[in-house]
C-alpha cells in the first residue's frame, strides 16, 4: 500500500519574474510527522508556503495536499496556517481570546452572538489545547506575543486541522517563551496526531523537537530523519549556508524519506 503523504511536493519550481527562487524541490512529509523546514533568509521558505497553501501561481511541478493537488483541495478547513504575527494586537484591540478563537468557525457559526453551545465548546477546547483557559475572558491586546501566538494556534484548531503549518511562528517572542511554544507543538503533534510543518530560519532550536528537517536555499539541500540531519550537522552545517551541501537520504536511495 503507497503511503499517503500530508504533503507532497513533487519537481516543483517557482520564479518571481526572472529570478527562479525555488528550484526542483521534492518533499514528502508523512502523516503524523513534525518536519522543521528551515533555510537562511531569502531562500524561499514563505514561497514554498504560499504554494503550498494555494496562494502562489504558476509553478512548474505539482503540489498535493494529503493526495489531491493543492489547485483541486476543496477541505482548507484541515489545514491550519499560523504566520508571523507576535504582538500584532495592541493593547486596546476590542476583542477576547474567546472572541478570536471562534473567529476559526466563522464560516460554520455565522455570527459570534448566535453561536451554539457546541461550538462554544470546541472554542473553549481548543483554548484548553494550548493551555490559555486561565485567559479566555481577558483581551488579546493585554497578551504578551508568545501567548498570542498560542491563541493563533488556538485559532487554528478548533476546525481539527490535520496538518498544521506555521511561518516563523516564534519571531518577536522571547527565548524561555519559545521552548514552551515548542513544547506546545510537540504536545500537539504527539498527543492529537496533527502533522506540523514548522517554518524557521534558525536551525539551533528546532532539533530537539521535530521528528524530520528540510533545509531550503532555493534547492533542497537535505530533506531526511532528524537523526540523520544530526549525525551530519556539525561537519556539513555551515556548508548548508554556504551552498556547498548536496545531501539526501543514503538509506533510502538519494530519495526523501
Ligand atoms: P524566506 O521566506 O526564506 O525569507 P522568501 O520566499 O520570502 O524567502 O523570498 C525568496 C526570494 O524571493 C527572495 O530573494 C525575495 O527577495 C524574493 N521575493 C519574495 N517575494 C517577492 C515578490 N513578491 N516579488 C519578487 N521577488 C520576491
Amino acid at each position: 500500500m503507497t503511503q499517503q503523504y500530508a504533503l507532497e511536493v513533487n519537481d516543483m519550481s517557482f520564479r518571481y519574474d526572472r529570478e527562479t527562487v525555488l528550484d526542483n524541490i521534492n518533499l514528502k512529509v508523512p502523516q503524523g510527522a513534525f518536519l522543521g523546514l528551515v533555510g537562511p533568509n531569502g531562500s524561499g521558505k514563505s514561497t514554498l508556503i504560499k504554494s503550498i497553501l494555494g496562494l502562489q501561481k504558476p509553478y512548474k511541478g505539482s503540489i498535493k495536499l494529503f493526495g489531491t493537488d493543492v489547485n483541486k483541495y476543496k477541505d482548507w478547513s484541515k489545514i491550519g496556517f499560523v504566520s508571523q504575527k507576535a504582538n500584532s494586537f495592541n493593547s486596546g484591540f476590542p476583542a477576547t481570546v474567546f472572541e478570536v478563537v471562534s473567529t476559526g468557525l466563522t464560516s460554520k457559526i455565522g455570527l459570534f452572538k448566535f453561536m451554539k453551545s457546541e461550538h462554544k465548546k470546541k472554542v473553549e477546547e481548543a483554548i484548553r489545547a494550548v493551555g490559555m483557559e486561565a485567559f479566555m475572558k481577558r483581551n488579546i491586546g493585554e497578551l504578551s506575543g508568545g501567548q498570542q501566538q498560542r491563541i493563533f494556534i488556538a485559532r487554528a484548531l478548533v476546525s481539527d486541522p490535520n496538518l498544521l503549518i506555521l511561518d516563523e511562528p516564534t519571531v518577536g517572542v522571547d527565548a524561555l517563551n519559545v521552548q514552551n511554544f515548542y513544547d506546545l507543538l510537540s504536545h500537539l503533534n504527539k498527543e492529537k496526531g496533527i502533522t506540523l510543518l514548522l517554518v524557521t530560519h534558525d536551525i539551533g532550536t528546532i532539533t530537539e523537537k521535530v521528528t524530520h528537517v528540510a533545509c531550503l536555499n532555493k534547492h533542497l539541500h537535505f530533506h531526511g530523519k532528524t537523526a540523520e540531519f544530526e549525525s551530519l550537522k556539525d561537519k556539513d552545517l555551515s556548508a548548508f549556508y554556504g551552498h556547498h551541501v548536496h545531501v539526501l537520504s543514503h538509506e533510502h536511495g538519494g530519495q526523501p524519506v
